[in-house]
């Protein structure tokens, strides 16, 4: 049996406000406390290859954008994160995600999924299954697992495809889903493929959501897990001249490093004494970021390359007003993100601005602006949330399940997944359960809520 429960729709109201700004790092990625820092490498000219580079550039073209600095140390060919990390997750990576601690968060997921299809009028064909930056394939894999003792919906399914910047991510996603030992082939499109242990259904890779297929005769079911965090943001701080956006510089000799075993920072964030292309553009966008321009020394970060891809996500489900897409990340429920870009090493927050290339770097979501765009590219899709985690996998039916798996397990078992558990759902300060926040895009049905769209906790 499916949770149903009674719901309420979440309605964050539309509110801007000033931020005051502390510059110092959020709260960010989920790490393990604890564990030592990697000691520095030896004082060298450049601490990597991709500093060194965008020195170089910085020298030509003048300080470049935050979203051009965040984007070279993501996934630049030469020495970007994503593209050299073979692993970046667990213990003995950067960062920890919700799928990497419990089976129980895919579960939800997944039983998510379910419901909207049954809502949907349970489609029988054209389904894809979409997920943006699926890391392991965790995700995938438990939401898989999950749906299929649904096996209309397992038979709906046409295809799997997967968004993934990283060579390595893929393949490892790959011997998750496809088995060990599994051989991509490469189509003329620069698409790869294979064959899920999952009722062979065929998965494709591709470095962009734009190569996925779309139309009316598709229903897209798009999950995004920590994905939108890792796309790059401008940062603009309101003055009297009006919108002047923050850039990125060489530091100076005497920068500190940001926390004890941290490397100095190479760069550091300048505010430019002109308007640049992207200030006089991004901060008109929306009614939000006009309220906040009134107060000198707001500052707002937007994030143009995230509201192409809900864009594109809002106009699949309007073409064929059936699929659905469901966003967890982490950032405000209703504010503007602001001073949110930090750096993770060795689960510790560490300067966006040391190390390029070898630091995670990521921003807070701005769901709101997500929201926003959701609306504006699709009159035939409607949005509900952002909700926080914790609410959202309660109602789902998450301690249920955890009882259920717990009559099969040992003491020892047990513990863990309850240690999981408290993790995902525990909405104290600071915790997974109310950092994280569940945001979902559905087909225009008079608002009619979905399923863990309710606020209410089980
Ligand atoms: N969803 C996974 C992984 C989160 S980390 C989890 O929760 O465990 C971010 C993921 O997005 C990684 O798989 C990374 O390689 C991918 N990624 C980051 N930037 C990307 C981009 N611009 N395009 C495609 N994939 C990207």
């Amino acid at each position: 049996m499916l949770p149903q429960r009674q719901l309420l729709r979440f309605a964050a109201p539309l509110r801007p406000r000033k931020l005051l700004v502390p510059i110092t790092p959020s709260a960010c990625r989920y790490s393990i406390a604890g564990l030592p820092a990697t000691p520095a490498p030896e004082s060298k000219t450049f601490s990597t290859p991709l500093a060194k580079q965008l020195t170089e550039a910085i020298k030509t073209t003048g300080p470049i954008p935050l979203a051009a600095y965040m984007r070279q140390c993501l996934t630049s060919s030469s020495g970007g994160y994503y593209t050299t990390h073979a692993d970046p997750f667990g213990r003995r990576g950067d960062f920890i995600t919700s799928p990497e601690i419990s089976q129980l968060f895919g579960e939800m997921l997944g039983v998510w999924l379910v419901t909207e299809w049954m809502a949907q009028g349970r489609p029988k064909s054209g389904v894809d299954l979409i997920e943006l930056g699926p890391g392991r394939g965790t995700l995938m894999d438990d939401v898989l697992r999950t749906i299929s003792s649904f096996r209309a919906l397992t038979t709906a399914i046409e295809s799997i495809h997967l968004v993934e910047a990283s060579p390595t991510l893929r393949q490892t996603q790959a011997s998750l889903l496809c088995g060990p030992s599994t051989e991509l082939s490469e189509l003329p499109s620069g698409v790869f493929t294979a064959v899920s242990k999952h009722a062979n259904i065929p998965v494709h890779w591709h470095s962009s959501l734009s190569t996925v297929p779309a139309g009316p005769s598709r229903t897209p079911f798009i999950l995004a897990h920590e994905f939108f965090d890792a796309l790059p943001i401008h940062a603009f701080e309101s003055t009297a001249q009006g919108w002047r956006e923050l850039l990125v510089s060489p530091a100076p000799p005497t920068a500190k490093p940001l926390v004890i075993g941290g490397a100095a920072p190479e760069f550091a964030l300048t505010r430019a004494t002109q308007p640049t292309p992207h200030a006089l553009l991004l901060p008109e966008l929306s009614q939000r970021y006009r309220a906040l321009k009134k107060s000198a020394g707001s500052i707002i970060e937007v994030s143009p390359e995230s509201l192409t891809v809900v864009e594109d996500i809002a106009k699949r489900i309007g073409a064929g007003s059936s699929g659905a897409a469901l966003i967890v990340d982490y950032g405000p429920l209703d504010t503007v993100p602001v001073n949110s870009l930090r750096g993770i090493r060795a689960h510790r927050i560490v300067s966006p601005f040391e190390r390029p290339g070898e630091v995670d770097v990521s921003a807070d979501v701005d769901f709101h602006a997500l929201a926003e765009r959701a609306l504006v590219a699709s009159e035939r899709v409607e949005v509900h949330g952002p909700v926080e985690q914790g609410a959202f996998l309660l109602t789902m039916g998450m301690r249920e399940r955890m009882e259920q798996l717990g009559k099969k397990m040992n003491d020892e078992e047990k513990k863990r997944m309850d240690t999981g558990f408290n993790r995902l759902v525990e909405r104290g300060p600071g915790t997974m359960g109310k950092i994280y926040k569940v945001l979902a895009i559905v087909p225009e049905r008079g608002g009619k809520r979905p399923v863990g769209f309710g606020g209410m906790a089980a």
